[in-house]
């Protein structure tokens, strides 16, 4: 179990299953110390509008001993790397993922050097925390070129688990992500595992990687205290 889990949908999303305040519930009674809560952003069908993301304000960030951050998960929408949630409103929260996502504009059928070229222009043109499940099934791309980028702006890379779950036997998929292991570790860029939970009971469970014997360095791992400290500075902007 992760005390740290910073990719997690509630209902908002239009395709998750429990409140915010079923989420923070959980997490306590799991003695979680840090989540996120990250809807998708407005493009993808039934997810909430991108005034949501400004009323997030609202929810306290530490309840108990739990650390709650105000996050989204932005959809690239183009081959130019553009989010479906306005700056200004990004600025404001504590912490923002962009992925691709189907059910979204992103264009279909696109290639490699389209999708990699998307995140690299997305990563350069927004202040991104963290490129969720950076290499997908439908949307491959050259993962040390997205590495690399992701380094010189300073973004996590995703391990994602609620996709690991699903292409546990797909061993193109599970290479993906020790390769991307091993490009982060040459490049030093920081790894987060997320469970992307849609349903509580999720939320920090990453039992997978040990079954699929998955291992990373622990200094490009996302912990507590580089997530504390990283959070200061971008409150500090
Ligand atoms: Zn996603
Ligand atoms: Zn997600």
């Amino acid at each position: 179990m992760n005390k740290l889990d910073l990719h997690i949908h509630s209902i908002a999303s239009g395709h998750a299953f429990n409140t915010v305040h079923e989420i923070i519930t959980y997490s306590q009674k799991m003695k979680m110390e840090m989540i996120a809560l990250t809807d998708h952003g407005p493009s993808m069908k039934r997810a909430p509008h991108a005034e949501y993301f400004e009323m997030l304000n609202r929810i306290p960030r530490k309840v108990g001993q739990l650390e709650i951050l105000s996050g989204c998960e932005a959809n690239i929408i183009d081959l130019k790397g553009s989010l479906d949630i306005p700056k200004e409103i990004l600025k404001k929260l504590d912490l923002v993922i962009a992925g691709i996502h189907k059910l979204t504009p992103y264009p279909k059928s696109t290639t490699i050097n389209e999708n990699t070229n998307s995140i690299i222009n997305a990563i350069r043109n927004n202040e991104l925390d963290i490129i969720s499940h950076p290499w997908r099934l439908e949307f491959p791309i050259n993962l040390k070129q997205v590495v690399i980028e992701a380094g010189k702006y300073n973004v996590i890379l995703e391990i994602n688990i609620s996709l690991l779950k699903i292409y546990k036997n797909n061993q193109k998929v599970v290479n993906k992500i020790q390769e991307m292991i091993h490009e982060c570790a040459i490049h030093e860029v920081m790894i987060v595992v997320s469970s992307d939970a849609h349903w509580i009971y999720e939320i920090g469970d990453v039992a997978i990687l040990k079954e699929l014997n998955i291992k990373i360095p622990k200094k490009i791992l996302v912990n507590l205290k580089y997530m504390k400290k990283r959070l200061n500075e971008r409150r500090k902007k």
